[in-house]
Parts: structure tokens; C-alpha cells; sequence
């Protein structure tokens, strides 16, 4: 009879500061955790340096914080002799040494790992467990439950619903706190410049262990994209905290004022940065909305700003997430409108005379991040609108975000951003062109491209593939309500000019490298 009872696998993203699921199931004197860090995590899909420390450096003092707890860890570094360099062969490495009776896990965010374990369970006729994961408000069964029967899987109903179930921001009664369950408007205002001042980002400065990582990452993947120079995500509990509180101290209360703003040199605007710690699970979904309404309580925060900000935690970011998985595995194979094109190299160098772009991508590579403006309305705009390939833009923003996981970034670059599921997360095609860039943001202003321009060598390229995305789509949209008005422009545009705008747009196309595969 093999020593070692269970072998738990703990994944980068799995780092649970309060081991829910090991302090109800977790055996110390009979069974082992294993973790490892493997460079195909990195290049499956290239991962920004930033992201690889990210999730290396929290996995390495995670394990500290298991073994000073008296866990046994099996952990397996980058550079380790033997390394499998993959997760599945790791994890038989394990097998072979320990022997164990059984395997057990924590549902993993990815469907490509859990298939893995399991096909390599089955291999060695091992039983696998899978626990679900305790970090999220609602279970993958749950949302189905939800979803289930429904015609159209509406975010707005689904947010409700969690907002009453686990009454937030909600009446004695049920209603909604402030009398509505959303209290911003829509439609949002001009770009005014960088008012209220931006405040400044709480440092992290890296210890022993975090520069390790970043020494070993820069010696065995050093050809990752990005760059590892100004590293500054919470890697370690107390970090994430202090970046909680930071938020709600010094953002919240502008939180969601500026969400569609982009100005140049501000990447973090009053956005929370908080997607990666609760990615990794560093931090808990509950107390972070819950330290957000008790700032509301304490009059720091307006219910606007704090609605805004619960309406992501648990409505947007739980929708997100019980989508990946009711939607099954082919959800990434996804591509309503046929876009086939290869991800230009200017997502990769930042090298564009488009200003916008330059910004978004080159603030990327800086940082591992950009914040949702850029997302929707630049890099990801861009992408659907040149008819690049869905799943390669998804792969972009999984690799180069540090918040990159993919139950969220399947769903919202791949669904949502590039319109690839035909609107199961998200009815509107989120297309934009050239004026709307202008109206939100200070990029036009000295950019070389007019954006009010469609055609010829000053027109702006968002304004250009902007139309030609709409011509091309003109049939496929028609049902489209809230495209209605752009459609109705394509409709009265003479034959001419469609040609025009579809010339120009192959000239452009050419010309920034979005090349047919
Ligand atoms: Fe971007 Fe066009 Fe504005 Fe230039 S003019 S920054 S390309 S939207």
C-alpha cells in the first residue's frame, strides 16, 4: 500500500489563502500537494513575462504559506533538472514517485486542463475527485440551472438575481438600494481630460523570492514576450490586500467615472487592477464587494461608483465565468462571422503610426495590462473590425494580460470583444470607429490619421475598416438592433462609395500586415 494517500494538484490560480477546500479534505499526515511550474504554461499561447513572474512568484510563496502551515509540498521550479517542462508530465512524474491511491484537484479555469488530468487519471486508473471551486459565488451547475431554458442569457438578469441571493445592496424588501439596480447612465460623456487627478499605483516591491522568479524567468524564457522591468502585481496575500485597500481608498469613489476614458501616459485611470489577485484567487470575491459597500456605508464611496464596481465582481465577472463552462469546450472554436485573418505583428512590437493603437499595445507590453477602454475600444475594436481570427485575438489577450485566465478571457475577448459566439455574451457587435476613439479619449489629438476621414492616405484606419466591417457584415448584423442606425448609413451609401471604402480598406489592411492566412 502506497504512503501517500491523495496527491493534490494546485494550480497556478488555484492559491486560496484560507485552503478552503484542503482544510475540509486535506490529510497532513497522508497526503501531498503538488505544484509546478512548467515553461509550457508560458508558450502554449506566448505569455507576457510579466504574466509567467505573476503566476510563478505567487505560486512560490503559496507554497512557503502550505509548508509553514505543515503541508508537504512536492514543488517543481522552472529551472529544475528533470523538469517535465509540462503540466501533464509533471504530474506523471508525481505518480511515478509517490504512488498515490488517488488524485485530487480543485476545478481548474480551463477546460484543456481538466481534460488532461482526467485523460491522465484514467491512464493510470487512479480516481479523481474534483472539487468545485469555493472562490466563486455561483457553481457551474448553478448557472446552468439558471440558464437552462432561457432564449438569451442576459448579464442584467443574471446580476440581479445574484445581487438578491446573496443580498447586496438590496432592501429589506428586495429592491434595489439607490431604487434602481443600475445607477449609471449608459451612454457616457465626453472625454474631459484627467480629472479628478489620477492617483498613484501602491508599490510592490519585489522580494527575495519574487526576484528569483524574475531572474529565472528572464535565464529560461527570456524570448517571452513584453517586458519584465517595471513588475508591480500583488504576488503574495498581504500584497493583494494592500492593493484592495489602496482601490477603496484612493479610487473607488471615482470607480466607473472614467471606465470608457483612455488618456495618453494613464494606464491605470480609476480602474480597480484588482482582476489578477482575485484571478489567482488571492483574493475573495465577497470581501472585496463587501469592503467596497462598507466604504459606501461610511460615506467614502457614492452607491454609483460602488454599484459599478459590485456590478463587475459579481455580476459581470460570475456571468463570465458560468458561461465558459455551460457553453462546453467547442466554445473556442467559435467564429460567427467568418474572420480568418492572422493577428497582425503590431500586437506584438507596439510599431503602428496609429496612435490609439500604439498606446493600447504599447502599454501592454510595458505592463502586462491594459484596462477596459483600450480593450474594447482599441485593441480588440481593431481586431474585429480588420476580420482577424477570433481565436488567435483570445490567445493574444489570455497570454499578454497578467489578468489573462481562460474563463474570462475566452468568454470576454473571444465572445463579447470579437462577437465570435453571435452574441451569447454581449447582442452588439462592440464596433467603433475613428470619432468615437476621438470622443473618449486624447489619442487623435497629434495622431497622423484624421479620424473623421474613411478613405485615402490621411483617413483614419479604425474609420476606414469601421465601414467596411459594416458593408461587409451589412447582412449578417440586419437583425442587429442596436446597430440599426450604422446599418441604416451603409443602406443609403451609393455603390461607388462602398467600393471606395472596400478598396481603401484592402490598401490599409496591407499596409498595417493584417495578412490572409
Ligand atoms: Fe486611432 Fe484613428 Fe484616432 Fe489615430 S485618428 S488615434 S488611428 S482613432
Amino acid at each position: 500500500m502506497s504512503a501517500t494517500r491523495t496527491l493534490w494538484f494546485v494550480l497556478g490560480d488555484q492559491l486560496d489563502p484560507h485552503f478552503t477546500v484542503l482544510r475540509r479534505h486535506f490529510d497532513k499526515a497522508r497526503d501531498v500537494v503538488l505544484m509546478a511550474e512548467v515553461s509550457d504554461e508560458s508558450r502554449h499561447v506566448p505569455s507576457h513575462k510579466q504574466r509567467t513572474i505573476l503566476f510563478l512568484a505567487a505560486m512560490r510563496h503559496y507554497a512557503e504559506r502550505l509548508r509553514s502551515k505543515g503541508v508537504t509540498v512536492r514543488y517543481t521550479r522552472l529551472d529544475d533538472v528533470g523538469n517535465a517542462s509540462t503540466l501533464a508530465g509533471e504530474l506523471r512524474r508525481a505518480l511515478d514517485t509517490l504512488q498515490p491511491q488517488s488524485l485530487a484537484i480543485v476545478r481548474p479555469g480551463e477546460w484543456r486542463v481538466l481534460r488532461m488530468i482526467e485523460r491522465v487519471a484514467a491512464q493510470r486508473k487512479l480516481p479523481l475527485r474534483v472539487h468545485e471551486d469555493p472562490h466563486f459565488l455561483v457553481t457551474p451547475q448553478a448557472f446552468s440551472a439558471w440558464a437552462n431554458g432561457r432564449t438569451e442569457l442576459v448579464m442584467e438578469r443574471f446580476y440581479r438575481a445574484v445581487r438578491k441571493r446573496f443580498r447586496i445592496l438590496v432592501t429589506d424588501d428586495g429592491r434595489p438600494e439607490g431604487g434602481a439596480w443600475t445607477l449609471r447612465a449608459e451612454s457616457r460623456p465626453r472625454f474631459a481630460g484627467n480629472r479628478p487627478p489620477l492617483p498613484k499605483r501602491v508599490v510592490h516591491t519585489p522580494d527575495a523570492t519574487t526576484r528569483a522568479v524574475i531572474a529565472s524567468v528572464e535565464r529560461s524564457l527570456g524570448d517571452l514576450p513584453g517586458t519584465a522591468a517595471e513588475f508591480n502585481w500583488p504576488v503574495t496575500r498581504e500584497q493583494a490586500l494592500a492593493e484592495l485597500h489602496d482601490f477603496v481608498r484612493h479610487r473607488l469613489a471615482h470607480f466607473g467615472d472614467d471606465v470608457a476614458d483612455m488618456a495618453t501616459g494613464a494606464p491605470w485611470m480609476h480602474h480597480s487592477l484588482l482582476a489578477a489577485p482575485l484571478n489567482l484567487k488571492l483574493l475573495d470575491p465577497r470581501e472585496v464587494v463587501q469592503l467596497a459597500v462598507d466604504a459606501h456605508r461610511r460615506g467614502e464611496a457614492p452607491l454609483p461608483a460602488v454599484e459599478a464596481f459590485v456590478r463587475q465582481v459579481i455580476g459581470r465577472r460570475e456571468f463570465i465565468r458560468g458561461v465558459y463552462w455551460h457553453e462546453g469546450q467547442d466554445y473556442a472554436s467559435r467564429n460567427a462571422l467568418g474572420h480568418r485573418r492572422a493577428l497582425p505583428t503590431l500586437y506584438w512590437s507596439g510599431e503602428t503610426e496609429m496612435r490609439c493603437l500604439r498606446e493600447g499595445v504599447g502599454g501592454v507590453l510595458q505592463h502586462g495590462f491594459a484596462h477596459h477602454a483600450q480593450r474594447l475600444l482599441v485593441t480588440g475594436n481593431f481586431a474585429l473590425l480588420a476580420g482577424v481570427d477570433p481565436k488567435e485575438v483570445s490567445d493574444w489577450h489570455l497570454g499578454m494580460f497578467v489578468d489573462g485566465v481562460d474563463w474570462a478571457t475566452l468568454p470576454n475577448a473571444l465572445g463579447s470583444s470579437q462577437h465570435a459566439d453571435g452574441g451569447t455574451v454581449g447582442t452588439r457587435a462592440p464596433v467603433a470607429g475613428g470619432r468615437t476613439i476621438e470622443k473618449h479619449s486624447d489619442y487623435c489629438d497629434g495622431c497622423r490619421f484624421e479620424p473623421g476621414m474613411r478613405t485615402g492616405d490621411d483617413a483614419c484606419p479604425m474609420t476606414t475598416f469601421y465601414w467596411d466591417f459594416l458593408i461587409r457584415h451589412q447582412a449578417t448584423l440586419a437583425a442587429n438592433r442596436r446597430l440599426a442606425s450604422a446599418l441604416a448609413q451603409v443602406a443609403s451609401m451609393s455603390d461607388e462609395v462602398k467600393r471606395e471604402v472596400t478598396a481603401w480598406a484592402a490598401v490599409m489592411r496591407k499596409r498595417l500586415g493584417v495578412v490572409e492566412r
